[in-house]
């Protein structure tokens, strides 16, 4: 990775704008179903521009324990007057931040939006930055459990004929054989795999090795998060490749579970990991142990989406990820669309993550906005 060459800069101003946006598709989660994304985003000014950045963190703490409120919360009370406090550059951030425990979505929004005007500031991309190899992006779709097999053959059936180069089915007990065989029979070999979201068990070991048969590219996160032992008993039990999701917090465990052999691939979540640069960490560590690599996704707007597709265009990014097109999640986006061509997404060029609001739609869909400024 480039060397961080920049001067320090001042943070002057952090704005926390809460945007809502229709979802195209209901997304269920163990709290409800979600018909809008509620997202966070931040932008900063600085003495040298402007910086943007989206916190992941979702509406309701179902698939960690961040939610939207907590982490603007988070960032005001604590992370942003540690930011507003003195000089900062993208490189430090995470030190800086480092005196709150938890709260990676949030850290990761405000190193992004550092990085962002850094970026903007010396005109360079964040593809450049983190060591992008490639200029577009193969992807992948992800679809929620549907009330009835034939209902999710049919939202899938959109997805293959639209382009994307691999689904993935989230499972759970009930809800995992059934539906794959399905898919089997209607879409041949297309590349497969299911996220179990930590729904099963070791115990559910037999039910689990049910899957071998159908050639799937991974499992994703099938047993609970903070067990890295059952999931290592797990690969020994099934021939289905284990992925890590939620059990992967920082580069360390990343090291971690591959030297348990816990995961043989792992899905990278530059929020759940506290920013880009982490993110870069892990996939260097997940390079140096030859294990797949792949992208996830946090149902992203234009702007984390932008960012995503600069990191998923490393060397290590070895598997499609959860990247999809604007248009698979909402009628309308914070940016201009990210349209699928060829199955792929163009990685963003300009300078920073690339992309920012357009002006229209950030007035729009905007629910409030909170300025944080040194006291
Ligand atoms: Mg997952």
């Amino acid at each position: 990775m480039p060397n961080v060459t920049d001067d320090a800069m001042r943070v002057r101003e952090i704005e926390l704008r809460r945007v809502r946006l229709p979802l195209v598709r209901p997304f269920r989660t163990a709290l409800g179903t979600d018909h809008e994304r509620d997202a966070l985003i931040v932008r900063i000014a600085t003495d040298d521009g402007e910086g943007w950045a989206e916190c992941v963190a979702p509406r309701e703490p179902a698939y960690s324990p961040e939610w939207v409120g907590g982490a603007q919360a988070a960032i005001r009370e604590f992370l942003g007057p540690l930011l507003l406090e003195r000089p900062v550059d993208s490189g430090t951030v995470a030190a800086r931040l480092a005196r709150v425990k938890g709260h990676p979505m949030a850290k990761a929004a405000l190193e992004t939006a550092v990085l962002d005007a850094e970026l903007r500031a010396t005109a360079t991309s964040l593809a450049h930055r983190l060591g992008a190899v490639r200029t577009s992006v193969e992807c992948g779709v992800a679809v929620g459990i549907a009330d009835s097999v034939a209902e999710l053959l049919d939202e899938i059936d959109g997805y293959v004929t639209a382009g994307y180069r691999r689904v993935k089915l989230k499972i759970r007990p009930g809800w995992d054989v059934e539906p794959v065989a399905a898919f089997r029979k209607r879409f041949g070999d297309v590349p497969l795999q299911v996220d179990a979201n930590g729904a099963y068990t070791l115990a559910d070991a037999t039910a689990l090795g049910a899957l071998d048969e159908f050639g799937l590219l991974l499992i994703e996160q099938p047993l609970a998060e903070d067990d890295l032992a059952a999931h290592a008993g797990l690969a020994r039990l099934i021939e289905t490749p284990i992925c890590l999701d939620e059990s992967i917090t920082s580069a360390r465990v990343a090291r971690r579970a591959i030297e348990a052999g816990a995961c043989s691939v792992i899905c990278i979540k530059p929020g759940r990991v506290g920013g880009y640069l982490e993110a870069v960490r892990v996939h260097d560590v997940c390079r140096e142990h030859d294990v797949a690599a792949w992208c996830g996704g946090m149902l992203e707007t234009g702007l984390g989406r932008a960012a995503n597709l600069a990191l998923a265009a490393l060397p290590g990014f070895t598997l499609p990820g959860d990247l999809s097109a604007s248009a698979r999640y909402f009628t309308r986006d914070l940016t201009a669309p990210f349209v699928l061509v060829d199955g792929h997404l163009p990685v963003p060029s300009a300078p920073g993550i690339g992309i920012a609001p357009e002006p229209d739609a950030l007035r729009d869909l905007t629910t409030s906005i909170e300025v944080l400024v040194k006291p």
